[in-house]
């Protein structure tokens, strides 16, 4: 994959660049080759293109390991799979109990909910941002609960939450589990249907490599929340209600088809070089993080070296504040970085940095070592 000279691209937590040939081929042709509507009408670009969204769907669940592709639902975002889940499932009188660390996908629609009548239980991250499964039993079992919500990783801190062990709570209580994989899918190989959560929503853009706008629910079996909005689908047009079967009930009116088939592009390429990009990915973070932390006044957020982290290494620095080294880095170094709290106070407040947040590095799939040591050099010559 070739990349512009001088930059340096360190905001793949927001999202990923440059997207893969692969994938912007694949939206290329879904505008311009197989430009039907999918599951609306019979012709021959219609069934084009409802063939790419099904091998688009399959692939997408190959990539997630789910075992079957009509439990993948194309949605707009992360953000978008997690309201549906959440107001699709809760009603006033419900009580859930959530982590300390979520993003702001997850504490809005949460304060809705709160405001029409559901009980939110907050377990406190430890100072590197981590879930004690300990803690979420203990407030599981103190009342009937409907859900336990939990990211699988931070998009501040990186560390991975125990969200196989947190959903063996849940379901020993009685609760859904509810998972966050916006910073997870792409970075982490995943088995959903071993993992045992009810919902996970993803981020199409992000580690998985897709155009933004396009995002990924997973629900398993038998978990049915109210979806979020009805509409056509092609199927069943005389009945008046939405139907229930899969994928159509999740997926009214027409979809972003040409980021799906782009998706599905993204997941096949990952289904090939995955294990190593995330091999490249997990050397690089490490040497970054190490890095930082020899030089003077910088103090790494999260876990430790050595501890699992998807690649995000977040700082403060001594010698300025984050809006202005993210800004100096940019201008001077050509290097992207985001600083602030990244749609996420809360965990911010959890690990002591809720007033003005820090910097975020998040390296990804176009990272190389030289990329790493100019991150480093720069650092190097600004804490002088
Ligand atoms: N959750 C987490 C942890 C995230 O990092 C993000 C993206 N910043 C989201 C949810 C929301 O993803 P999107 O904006 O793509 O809907």
């Amino acid at each position: 994959m070739e990349k512009t000279r001088d930059i340096r691209y360190f905001d793949h937590a927001a999202t990923s660049w440059p997207k893969p040939a692969e994938v912007v081929e694949a939206v290329n042709r879904a505008l311009t080759e197989t430009g039907g509507n999918p599951g609306r009408g019979a012709h021959t670009f219609a069934l084009a293109a409802t063939r790419a969204v099904s091998d688009a769907r399959i692939a997408v669940a190959s990539l997630l390991g789910i075992a079957e592709s009509r439990d993948v639902f194309f949605v707009p975002g992360c953000t978008e799979a997690l309201n549906l889940v959440l107001k699709g499932t809760l009603a006033p009188g419900d009580r859930v109990v959530v982590s300390s660390v979520e993003h702001n996908a997850i504490v809005r629609p949460l304060t809705v909910l709160a405001a029409a009548g559901v009980e939110v239980v907050k377990v406190r991250g430890d100072a590197e941002g981590r879930i004690d499964p300990d803690d979420v039993e203990t407030a599981v079992r103190q009342a009937p609960t409907r859900a336990v919500i939990c990211q699988h990783a931070s998009n501040v801190t990186g560390a991975i939450q125990p969200v196989g062990d947190l959903a063996d709570i849940a379901h020993d209580n009685g609760a859904v589990m509810i998972v966050d994989g916006a910073q997870a899918a792409g970075h982490l190989a995943l088995d959903l249907s071993a993992l045992g959560a009810d919902a996970y929503a993803v981020a199409g853009h992000k580690g998985l490599l897709g155009p933004q706008g396009i995002g990924v629910l997973y629900l398993a079996p038998g978990f049915e929340p109210t979806e979020l909005v009805q509409g056509g689908g092609g199927a069943d047009a005389h009945d008046p209600s939405q139907p229930k079967d899969r994928p159509e009930r999740y997926e009214a009116g027409t979809g972003n088809t040409p980021g799906a088939i782009g998706l599905g592009a993204a997941a096949s390429l990952l289904a090939h070089r995955g294990a190593e990009i995330r091999a490249t990915e997990r050397r690089l973070t490490r040497a970054l993080h190490e890095g930082l932390l020899g030089i003077p006044g910088v103090t790494v957020l999260g876990p430790p070296p050595g501890e699992a982290r998807v690649p995000i290494v977040s700082v403060t620095v001594t010698w300025m504040g984050p809006d202005e080294l993210a800004a100096t880095l940019d201008r001077r170094y050509g290097i992207m970085t985001r600083a602030g709290v990244h749609c996420s106070p809360w965990t911010h407040e959890t690990v002591g940095t809720g007033a003005a947040g820090a910097v975020r590095f998040a390296p990804g799939h176009g990272t190389t070592d030289d990329d790493i040591a100019a991150a480093l050099d720069a650092m190097g010559e600004l804490a002088k």
